[in-house]
C-alpha cells in the first residue's frame, strides 16, 4: 500500500486542486472590457439584458440583478415582509447567508431538519415547525439538488406564507421538467466565483409576482420611489429606507457572457459527478450523493459521507489527509445552528437538529468545476481511494 502524503508519501498531486473554481475566458473579458470602455460603468442597459435572459433562461416573468446572493436573500425577506417578531423556517444545511438575511429584517431563523438521502430540507419537519409567526419557508437547493417545492409549495399555499428558494447552488437545475426559477415565490441566485456563472459578485431574485419584482428594484436603489408629480425631475420619495445593492453594468456584460457557457458548464459538472459517482459507489466506507427521479441535479458541489463506523479514525484525520495528498477537499457546512450568535441570540444547542448534525460529521466536499481535467479527476479518485483503504477497519 503506498505511504499516504500525510505520513511522508509522496502526494497524489503535486499541486492543490481547489474545490471550485470560476471559468473565465477571452471572451467574458473582452464582453467586460466593452462596458468598461463606454460611458456607463453601473446599473445600465447590461443590468436589464442580463436579468432578461436570465428570466428566459429560468422560465420567470421577472429578473431582479443585485450585487450579491446575501444582497438578493435580504432584499426577498424584507419585501416578503419578514419583520420583528416573525419567523422563517430554512433548514441548517446551507450559506450562513440564508439564516443571516432572516435576521437582518428583525426575524427569528426556525431550522428543520434534512432528509437523510437528499440532504434537502423535510417537509414533514417544515410542518412541525409552523406556528402563528411563520411567515416565510427558506428552503435550499442544497448542493445544486432541488427541494421538495411542490410539497414545501402546498404547506406554504394553504397558510399564506412565502416561499424564497435560495437556489445558489441550483441555476439550471430541473424539478419535475421545470427549471427552478418559477417554483417558489421567488427564487435566489449567487454569481459568486464558484456558483454555476459569476459576475465577481453578484446575485439576483427571480420571481413571477409582478409587486414583488417593484418593491425588490426600489428596495436596491436606497428606497427611492419615483412619483408622477409636476415636482420636477429630481424630486422622490422615501417610505422605507433600502440598500444599495445595485450591480454593475460591466459584471452583468460578464454574466451574459457566461450565461451563454451554462448548459456546457452544468454537462460537465454532471459528467464529473458521474465519474465520481461510478467510481466511488464501489466503496463500502463512503455514500455518495442522491439525485431524486423528480430532478434533474446541477452539482454545484459534490460532498461525499464517510461511514465513519467502518473508519479506523474520523472525518478530520481523513479531510487532513485528503489536503496533504493536495486535493482541496472542504466541508459544506458546519449547521447553523451550531454558530455562537445562533446558540447565543436564539438558545439553539448541539442535538436540536440530529440528522444535520450527523451528515456534518460525515461530510466532506470534492473539488468540482468545470474546467477540471480529467485528469484531475482521476487525481481526487485516486487520493480518495489511498486515503480510505489506509484508514479501511480491518476486520
Ligand atoms: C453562495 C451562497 C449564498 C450567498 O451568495 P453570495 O453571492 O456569496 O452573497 C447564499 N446561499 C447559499 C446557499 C450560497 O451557497
Amino acid at each position: 500500500m503506498k505511504r499516504l502524503a500525510i505520513e511522508g508519501g509522496v502526494p497524489v498531486r503535486s499541486t492543490l486542486l481547489p474545490y471550485g473554481h470560476h471559468w473565465i475566458d477571452d471572451g467574458d473579458i473582452a464582453a467586460a472590457v466593452e462596458v468598461l470602455r463606454s460611458d456607463w460603468i453601473t446599473q445600465g442597459p447590461k443590468v436589464d439584458e442580463f436579468e432578461r435572459k436570465v428570466a428566459n433562461y429560468c422560465g420567470v416573468k421577472y429578473a431582479v440583478a443585485v450585487s450579491s446572493g446575501t444582497a438578493a436573500l435580504h432584499a426577498a425577506c424584507a419585501v416578503a415582509g419578514i419583520s420583528t417578531g416573525d419567523e422563517a423556517i430554512t433548514t441548517p444545511i446551507t450559506f450562513a447567508a440564508t439564516a443571516n438575511a432572516v435576521v437582518y429584517c428583525g426575524a427569528k431563523p426556525v431550522f428543520a431538519d434534512i432528509q437523510e438521502d437528499t440532504l434537502n430540507i423535510d417537509p414533514r419537519e417544515i410542518e412541525r415547525k409552523l406556528t402563528s409567526r411563520t411567515k416565510a419557508i427558506l428552503p435550499v437547493d442544497f448542493a445544486g439538488h432541488p427541494a421538495d417545492l411542490e410539497e414545501i409549495m402546498a404547506i406554504a399555499r394553504s397558510r399564506k406564507i412565502v416561499v424564497i428558494e435560495d437556489a445558489s447552488h441550483a441555476l439550471g437545475a430541473e424539478y419535475e421538467g421545470r427549471k427552478i426559477g418559477s417554483l417558489a415565490d421567488m427564487t435566489i441566485l449567487s454569481f459568486h466565483p464558484v456558483k454555476h456563472i459569476t459576475t465577481g459578485e453578484g446575485g439576483m431574485i427571480l420571481t413571477d409576482n409582478e409587486e414583488f419584482c417593484e418593491k425588490l428594484k426600489i428596495f436596491r436603489h436606497h428606497g427611492i420611489v419615483r412619483e408622477k408629480s409636476d415636482n420636477g425631475s429630481w424630486y422622490y420619495k422615501i417610505y422605507n429606507p433600502g440598500y444599495n445593492f445595485r450591480i454593475t453594468d460591466f459584471q452583468c456584460a460578464l454574466g451574459i457572457s457566461q450565461l451563454n457557457k451554462l448548459n456546457r458548464f452544468i454537462e460537465r459538472r454532471r459528467e464529473i459527478a458521474t465519474k465520481y459517482n461510478a467510481e466511488l459507489a464501489e466503496m463500502d466506507e463512503i455514500l455518495i450523493p442522491v439525485e431524486d427521479k423528480r430532478v434533474k441535479a446541477v452539482y454545484h458541489i459534490y460532498t461525499i459521507q464517510l461511514k465513519t463506523e467502518l473508519l479506523t479514525t474520523g472525518r478530520k484525520e481523513i479531510f487532513k489527509a485528503l489536503r496533504a495528498e493536495n486535493i482541496g477537499v472542504s466541508v459544506h457546512y458546519m449547521p447553523i445552528h451550531l454558530h455562537p450568535f445562533y446558540q447565543q441570540k436564539f438558545g439553539y444547542k448541539k442535538g436540536d437538529y440530529p440528522t444535520a448534525e450527523e451528515y456534518y460529521e460525515r461530510a466532506i466536499t470534492l473539488p468540482l468545476f468545470p474546467s477540471m481535467s480529467d485528469e484531475d479527476v482521476k487525481d481526487v479518485i485516486k487520493a480518495v481511494k489511498k486515503v480510505v483503504r489506509r484508514y479501511r477497519e480491518q476486520i
